[in-house]
């Protein structure tokens, strides 16, 4: 079993687990990373990407990703394409095992797992994923100006989502499982005040349908109830707003979260309660979740990190 060692040891492959990366090499750490389940992250499930700074014609989010795995690689970043299945926190230096068997000792950790988008569950939305699917309105938004879009959720994400494709869209379908909303009573107010969006309580989705992409969706109402009705909604668009999960569960014995598993950091700085790891992209972030956002906490991160590892002359 092979055993390697080094001063920082970053998990995860999106924006903010790359942008460390940089930083990281940069600064001569010679860090070494683990691209995870789904090298390059989210982005990577998404078709264009407009709103990342430096793109004015905009990028595949495949090829953004590409272009910082490159950049990170050139500065001397060990890039490892296996995941990491088991840490020890508890222990100086850390230990991490890879799903290789690889262990790894490392004196910092940078965690940039990222989160995962919830959906249903339908085959459909395997389907149509982009081609009328998506779990983020920042990211596709713009691609339905003057369209009609239906968003699923009942929460905060799902009124946020409905008000922004409000303003791109020409008309916008909140599907809610129950008969309230969840939000924040002036995220409901902002939903309820905008003439576009309209509410359908006590809906579900049975699925989707279209040639080429989403044409509309198959409706139930009052799913059991001697009311019940299916029908099916004309749609352009189909945004999954049902919350996100945080990849946590790995670290959950050492370094706290919040209630819904987002790794909690200090204030402004990506320090966790375990002095020497670091947090930094989505795993900390239930607020933004953007790629923009993540790489400037990669960033601080790789910054941290080293500033730790100097202090400790490591
Ligand atoms: P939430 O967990 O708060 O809400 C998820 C919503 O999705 C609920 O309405 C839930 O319905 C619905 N849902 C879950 N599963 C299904 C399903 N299978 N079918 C249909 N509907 C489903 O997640 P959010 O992402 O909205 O928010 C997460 C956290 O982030 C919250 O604490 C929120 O306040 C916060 N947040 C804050 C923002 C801000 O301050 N600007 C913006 C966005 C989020 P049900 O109610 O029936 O369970």
């Amino acid at each position: 079993m092979e055993t390697k060692k080094t001063r920082c040891l970053i998990i995860g492959s999106g924006p903010a687990g790359y942008t460390a990366a940089i930083y990281a090499s940069r600064a001569n750490l010679q860090p070494l990373l683990y691209e995870g389940l789904q090298p390059g992250g989210q982005l990577t499930q998404t078709t264009e990407v407009e709103n990342f700074p430096g793109y004015p014609s905009g990028v595949e989010g495949f090829q953004l990703m590409d272009d910082l795995r490159n950049q990170a690689s050139k500065f001397g970043t060990d890039i490892q394409s296996g995941i990491i299945t088991k840490t020890d926190l508890s222990v100086r230096p850390f230990k991490a095992t890879a799903d290789d068997g690889t262990e790894i000792i490392a004196d910092t950790i940078i965690i940039s797992t990222g989160a995962t988008a919830k959906y249903l569950g339908l085959e459909d939305e395997k389907k149509y994923n982009g081609k009328g699917v998506s779990a983020c309105a920042t990211c596709d938004g713009f691609f339905y100006r003057k369209k009609v879009v239906a968003v699923v959720g009942g929460g905060d994400t799902a009124c946020e989502e409905s008000l922004y494709l409000a303003g791109l869209a020409q008309k916008v379908y909140l599907i809610v499982r129950k008969p309230y909303l969840r939000a924040t009573k002036i995220m409901q107010q902002r939903v309820l005040d905008n003439p576009k969006i309209e509410l359908l309580f006590e809906h579900n989705t049975l699925g989707l349908y279209g040639d080429e992409k989403v044409e509309g969706a198959h409706l139930i109402q009052r799913k059991g109830e001697t009311d019940e009705k299916a029908y099916d909604l004309p749609i352009d668009g189909f945004f999954l707003a049902i919350g996100h999960k945080p990849n946590s569960d790995l670290f959950k014995p050492w370094v706290e979260t919040d209630q819904n598993g987002y790794i909690l950091t200090q204030g402004a700085r990506p320090l966790t309660n375990v002095e020497g790891v670091f947090a930094a992209g989505d795993v900390a972030d239930p607020i933004y979740r953007q790629a923009t956002t993540a790489a400037g906490s990669g960033c601080k991160a790789a910054i941290e990190c080293e500033r730790y590892l100097s202090e400790h002359n490591l």
